[in-house]
């Protein structure tokens, strides 16, 4: 595979979030993944069941492992409930794709083919061997591209989605491609934490989970502001913030921190970040 580092497509600044992706272990990522063999790098949703925090001591690791990848799974199946109406002969793009685990979930559903691309060849290469494992190679494939300029044929998508990988790029670009890619009367979904207009800009809690993860929240206003400069017509509008508190709060207390729960919370109680899922449809 061709490094991405010698693609001219890439910035300087890719090359560093590609670096990240390719170095990163966190168990919160792998340990989740491991329950079930679907690798989720997304945060979760829903009433977390605080019982896994009591009980036998010697599994309570294991049973609060378990419970944050089903908050991590109701994720990706709501995005997966937004993508519309897909038949098995459509094909669906994974944007900024990780180990795979959303593009499976969609493969599952909807039995058709998912291209997912991401900008680290170590979760290029993981991904597709799990493809190879699942015995889904064929429908299921991962590309080691940039998402603003993957080179796929004009209108040959049915629906595209981000889920948590549009902070790494400019919108008016992301889009653009998004909107060259899906075919007319295509779905687009995205779920990302933006920062709240109505706060002002960044707070701090929101500047350090940019500097956690080299990344450039934006703000709620850009999303809609380049969708509508891009014939994306939002759909549905949906603020998860309250679904994923319980997620961070049981994130936050487990053995699987990485540091970064009490920024987000703190964000998300203050007022100054929403967690968003934002569906629209390619006009
Ligand atoms: N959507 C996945 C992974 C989210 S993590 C999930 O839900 O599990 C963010 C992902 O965005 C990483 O895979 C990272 O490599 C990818 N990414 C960041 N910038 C990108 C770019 N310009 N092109 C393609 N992928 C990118």
């Amino acid at each position: 595979m061709t490094a991405i580092q010698d693609s001219p497509v890439v910035s300087p600044y890719q090359r560093s979030v590609a670096s990240y992706w390719n170095a990163e272990r966190n168990p919160v990522n792998l340990l989740l993944g491991e329950v079930d063999g679907t690798y989720h790098h997304h945060y979760g949703i829903g009433d977390a069941d605080w019982s896994v925090l009591e009980g036998p001591e010697d599994t309570r690791h294991d049973r609060t492992i378990k419970e944050l990848h089903r908050l991590e799974c109701a994720q990706a199946d709501l995005l997966a409930d937004h993508l519309g109406a897909v038949t098995p002969d459509d094909r669906l793009l994974d944007a900024g794709s990780g180990r795979g685990g959303g593009s499976f979930v969609a493969n599952r559903r909807f039995g058709c083919r998912v291209d997912g691309v991401s900008i680290s060849e170590k979760q290029v290469a993981f991904a597709n061997e799990q493809a190879e494992q699942a015995g889904v190679a064929d429908k299921v494939r991962f590309h080691l591209k940039n998402m603003l300029d993957t080179g796929f044929e004009t209108g040959s998508f049915r629906s595209i989605w981000n889920n948590e990988s549009t902070m790494y790029v400019d919108l008016s670009l992301l889009f653009a491609e998004h909107a060259r890619l899906l075919a007319r009367g295509g779905r687009y979904v995205t779920i990302t934490g933006c920062y709240n207009d109505t706060y002002g800009l960044p707070s701090r809690a929101v500047s350090q989970i940019n500097a956690h993860y080299i990344c450039d929240i934006h703000p709620r206003s850009t999303y809609f502001r380049e969708m509508a400069a891009n014939r994306l017509v939002p759909v549905s509008v949906i603020d998860l913030t309250p679904a994923t508190i319980p997620y961070w709060e049981l994130r936050a207390r487990s053995s699987v921190t990485t540091g970064i729960e009490e920024a987000f919370l703190e964000a998300y109680k203050d007022g100054s970040f929403q967690y968003l899922l934002i569906a629209a449809d390619r006009i």
